[in-house]
C-alpha cells in the first residue's frame, strides 16, 4: 500500500473534493481513512477517531457490521449486479416488500436508484408526469413548491427545489421556477417572533402560498422535521401535518425527502410516522444500505402508480432508469440492514441514548457562544454565536464551525459543520461513553476556538 505521505500527494494532484474549497484543501495534510470498525474511523496512521457524523449521516449501524459483511459477501457469491429494465433480482425484488412493510400504510411502489439526489429527481419526475398524463392528473400542475434553507440533492431538479443559496444560486438560470416557502427557523424567526409569542405566522404563511400556487402546483416538496443541510433547522410540531392537510385540500402531490432523516435518525424509522402523515411520495437513500453501497427508493403510493398504467403505451411508461438501478449488491446490504435493526431491536435501543444525548446537550447550552442547540433523535445542530444576547453570528470569513470540527479531531472525534452549526449525527449504534466522548471533545472544541 502506497504511504500516507504518497497518497497525500495524489489527493492533492489528482482528487477534487466534494463541497470543498480545494485552494485551501491542498495547502493542509489530509487525513485518510483505511478502516473502520463499530463507530470509529481508523485513519493510514493507525488513529482512531469518533464517526460523530456516521459517514455523513449513512452508516447508522456504524462500520464493519458483521451481519452486513457476510449478506455482501453472500451476494457477491451470486451475482454482483444484474438491470432491472427487462428483469428482476432476487434481492431488489424482497427488498421492495420490506420497505413497504415498514414504510406508512399506503406506500407501495418501489422505483430505485442510486443516491439521494436521484431518488428526489425521480420523485420529482413521477409527479410531473402524473400530472401531465393521468387520468386523475392536472396538466396545469406544472410548478413545484418547496421550502427556503431545503435541501435535496446536487442534480439540476433536486438543486431547483434546493432553497440554500450558498449552494444554488450560481445555478439559478439553469433551474425551472417554483414557489419558496418562508422556512420555521424559530431561533431566528422569518416572522420577527419568539417561541413564546408566536401565533404560528408559518402557520399561515405556508396556508397563503398554498392557496395562491396550489391549483398550478405538481407537487410540494418537504425534508419531514428536520432541514438537515440547512444546519438542522426543526420545524414546529404539527407543521408537517399542516402541509399535508394544506397538499390534500388542493390536490397537490406531498413528497417527503427523508434522505437525511429517514432509517432512525429522528427516533423512529420514517420522521413522517411522528405526525402521522403518509405523503404520495417518500424519497429514502443515505441509510437505507447502512453506508454499504450506494442505493435509493422512491416509493409511491397505488393512486400515483395507477396514474402509469392504460392503454397509451407512450404516455405510460416512466421514462427513467439508471444502470446501477436495484443493484442486487446494494440491495442485499439493504435487506440485512433491516433485518439488523429488527434483530438487534435497535430502535428501543436508541431512547435512552437520546435521552442521555439530549441531558449532556443541555449543559452544552451553558456555553458562552453556544446560541441555540437542536435537537431530534439523533439530529442534533449546534448553532455558534458571536454574541448569545443578541444572536449575532460570527464573521462569515472566521469560520468558526469548520475550525471547531478541526480542533476535535485533537480529542478523537470527527464531526463537520453546516457554516457556524456544528452537526452531530451519530451512528444509531453509538455507545453511552462514546455520547460522553463526542460532547466533551464538541465541548473542548468550541471552548478552544471561541474563547
Ligand atoms: N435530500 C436530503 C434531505 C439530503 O440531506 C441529501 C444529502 N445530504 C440529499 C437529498 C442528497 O443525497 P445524495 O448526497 O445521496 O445525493
Amino acid at each position: 500500500m502506497s504511504t500516507t505521505q504518497e497518497l497525500q500527494h495524489i489527493d492533492r494532484t489528482n482528487v477534487w473534493h466534494p463541497f470543498t474549497q480545494m485552494a485551501e484543501w491542498v495547502q493542509n495534510d489530509q487525513l485518510i481513512i483505511e478502516s473502520g470498525k463499530d463507530n470509529w474511523l481508523i485513519d493510514t496512521e493507525g488513529n482512531r477517531y469518533l464517526d460523530g457524523v456516521s459517514s455523513l449521516w449513512t452508516n447508522v449501524h456504524g462500520h464493519c457490521v458483521l451481519e452486513i459483511d457476510k449478506a455482501v459477501q453472500e451476494q457477491l457469491t451470486k451475482i454482483a449486479h444484474t438491470t432491472m429494465l427487462g428483469l428482476a433480482s432476487v434481492p431488489a425484488t424482497e427488498l421492495a416488500k420490506r420497505l413497504v412493510d415498514i414504510l406508512p400504510d399506503g406506500l407501495t411502489r418501489v422505483f430505485y436508484s442510486d443516491s439521494g439526489s436521484t431518488a428526489v429527481e425521480v420523485a420529482l419526475k413521477i409527479a410531473f408526469q402524473f400530472q401531465q398524463q393521468a387520468e386523475k392528473g392536472d396538466p396545469n400542475r406544472t410548478k413545484f413548491i418547496s421550502m427556503q434553507n431545503a435541501y435535496h440533492g446536487d442534480t439540476i431538479g433536486s438543486v431547483a427545489v434546493g432553497g440554500m443559496d450558498l449552494f444554488h444560486a450560481t445555478y439559478k438560470h439553469l433551474l425551472f421556477q417554483g414557489e419558496k416557502v418562508t422556512t420555521p427557523y424559530c431561533y431566528r424567526c422569518p416572522f420577527g417572533k419568539e417561541k413564546a409569542n408566536c401565533n404560528r405566522d408559518c402557520f399561515q404563511h405556508v396556508e397563503d402560498v398554498l392557496e395562491q400556487h396550489g391549483s398550478t402546483a405538481a407537487a410540494f416538496v418537504i425534508e419531514p422535521l428536520v432541514q438537515g443541510a440547512a444546519g438542522q433547522i426543526m420545524h414546529p410540531e404539527g407543521y408537517l401535518t399542516h402541509v399535508r392537510d394544506l397538499c390534500t385540500r388542493h390536490n397537490v402531490i406531498l413528497i417527503a425527502d427523508e434522505v437525511a432523516v429517514g432509517f432512525g435518525k429522528t427516533g423512529t424509522m420514517f420522521a413522517c410516522e411522528q405526525e402521522n402523515v403518509t405523503p404520495d411520495i417518500i424519497c429514502l437513500a443515505k441509510g437505507i444500505s447502512a453506508g454499504y453501497l450506494p442505493l435509493a427508493a422512491t416509493v409511491a403510493s397505488e393512486e400515483i402508480y395507477n396514474g402509469f398504467l392504460g392503454k397509451h403505451e407512450e404516455f405510460k411508461t416512466f421514462f427513467h432508469g439508471h444502470t446501477y438501478t436495484g443493484n442486487p449488491l446494494a440491495c442485499a446490504a439493504a435487506i440485512a440492514n433491516l433485518d439488523y435493526f429488527e434483530d438487534n431491536n435497535v430502535m428501543e435501543k436508541l431512547q435512552p441514548k437520546i435521552a442521555h444525548l439530549q441531558n449532556r446537550l443541555a449543559t452544552m447550552l451553558e456555553l458562552e457562544h453556544v446560541g441555540e442547540i437542536r435537537n431530534h433523535g439523533i439530529m442534533t445542530g449546534i448553532e455558534l454565536v458571536q454574541n448569545k444576547e443578541t444572536k449575532e453570528p460570527f464573521e462569515t470569513a472566521t469560520k468558526i464551525g469548520h475550525k471547531v470540527c478541526i480542533e476535535a479531531r485533537k480529542h478523537g472525534v470527527i464531526i463537520r459543520n453546516l457554516g457556524d452549526v456544528v452537526v452531530l449525527m451519530p451512528p444509531l449504534s453509538i455507545t453511552l461513553s462514546e455520547i460522553d466522548l463526542l460532547c466533551n471533545a464538541t465541548t473542548e472544541a468550541i471552548k478552544a476556538v471561541t474563547e
